[in-house]
């Protein structure tokens, strides 16, 4: 991917248009996250130049050091995207307007008790493991809608939608599985008119199947590698990290 940020951009923002045409859906309908993990400060300078304006980090410590620099630009919003442990949460929400990735009851009991201090509110995803895959974090299908009615007690949090990562190394057929059963969580919750609960955002897709997770509904997409070119660390890095403590 020898192409600069700026091209990169404007290719993917012509595919999603396409897969928005393609599935009779609106392109304003979709948000474009990038997803920044091992990306230097410079290549997001040109992201924000090209006209970018949501960051997303999977490690407090990267969203520490890249957030005081990239708040020089505009209105830049982060979210956070990755695993997060309870001992982070006091520092990730000075950075993030919102959490993808709450997967569990103990991780929102400890951000409530920490916005209730601040006499804040945060709006997250719930994070569902729809692959089913052991390096994934995210609750189960099977327990999602257990998990969102537990979570809905904490009224510091706003809960907006589901998140999931598809199959990797997969058929275009088994991503899509992924991406529909999110879409059918997300309705049957949506249905159960659950109080502080608003189904409104499928955060899914990524650089290899972003175009078939807009055919199945999302309305945010996070793109790394299709932007700013490949990663030297794998993604198990941070995808499976800690898998057995997560605290
Ligand atoms: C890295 C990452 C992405 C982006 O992945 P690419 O394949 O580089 O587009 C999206 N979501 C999460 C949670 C990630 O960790």
């Amino acid at each position: 991917m020898g192409n600069t940020v700026e091209e990169n951009l404007k290719t993917v923002r012509q595919q999603i248009a396409l897969a928005c045409e393609g599935s009779g859906r609106n392109v304003a309908d979709i948000q474009l996250l990038l997803a920044t993990k091992t990306v230097p400060l410079e290549k997001l300078h040109m992201a924000v130049q090209a006209g970018e304006q949501l960051f997303g980090e999977n490690k407090v410590q990267e969203l520490r050091d890249k957030y005081p620099l990239m708040q020089q630009s505009n209105d830049l919003e982060w979210h956070f995207i990755g695993h997060l442990q309870t001992n982070k949460v006091k520092e990730v929400v000075k950075y993030v307007t919102m959490i993808h990735s709450v997967d569990r009851l103990k991780l929102g009991q400890v951000l409530h008790d920490q916005l209730v201090k601040e006499n804040r509110t945060m709006d997250i995803l719930v994070q569902i493991n729809t692959s089913y895959e052991d390096s994934k974090f995210g609750a189960s299908p099977e327990t999602a809608l257990e998990l969102v009615e537990a979570l809905s007690q904490f009224d510091t949090l706003h809960i907006k939608g589901l998140m999931t990562i598809g199959k990797l190394n997969a058929t275009n057929d088994e991503t899509r599985q992924c991406f529909r059963l999110l879409k059918q969580l997300s309705t049957q919750i949506q249905e159960r008119n659950i109080p502080h609960v608003e189904m409104k955002h499928l955060s899914m897709g990524m650089s290899g199947d972003f175009s078939i997770a807009i055919e199945e509904g999302a309305t945010i997409v996070r793109v790394g590698t299709n932007v700013f070119g490949p990663r030297y660390l794998p993604d198990e890095y941070y995808w499976n990290e800690h898998k057995k403590i997560e605290d």
